[in-house]
């Protein structure tokens, strides 16, 4: 951090946008989490995916707190930087990994009013298919006032 703050007017080419990504945190390699998540339940079928810590903002969510996010244009999966921390279980960040990932793979519907829908039906059915998905909702819930301000 710090070293490229100022915005560079130039354009910049894919490779050296794929530089500033950061996959490696201070407790947990998230590129080796996502591996691991890739092989065990997607068949290694998410390859081109990229994943990276988000960017750290100077104070935390009050409200709501986005564990992580999937890009699918850039093909970018950001997870909170407030997640590689040492109190954060490894099964619990493969579960947030997990979910991104089901995003690439499982349809969004649209729904009567035409409005998009990501978390279908057949979205929480595989969601449940994670082999702690209920251990981790549960620390989700106990844990989330942790990640707020
Ligand atoms: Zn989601």
């Amino acid at each position: 951090m710090g070293k490229r703050k100022r915005k560079i007017s130039a354009k910049k080419f894919p490779l050296q946008r794929c530089l500033e990504f950061s996959h490696e945190g201070e407790y947990f390699d998230l590129k080796a989490l996502f591996d691991k998540v890739n092989s065990e339940y997607f068949d290694d079928a998410l390859k081109a995916y990229n994943i990276t810590w988000g960017r750290r903002r100077k104070l935390p969510p009050k409200e709501y707190f986005v564990f992580g996010t999937i890009q699918e244009e850039d093909k970018i999966i950001r997870i909170h930087p407030l997640l590689d921390a040492p109190f954060v279980p490894t099964w619990f960040l493969e579960y947030v990994i997990y979910h991104e990932m089901l995003h690439a793979v499982v349809p969004e519907e649209i729904d009567e009013k035409g409005r998009r829908k990501v978390h279908t039906e057949e979205f929480y059915r595989r969601e449940r298919l994670f082999h702690c998905f209920h251990r981790a909702r549960r620390w989700e819930d106990e844990n989330l006032e942790r990640f707020l301000r």
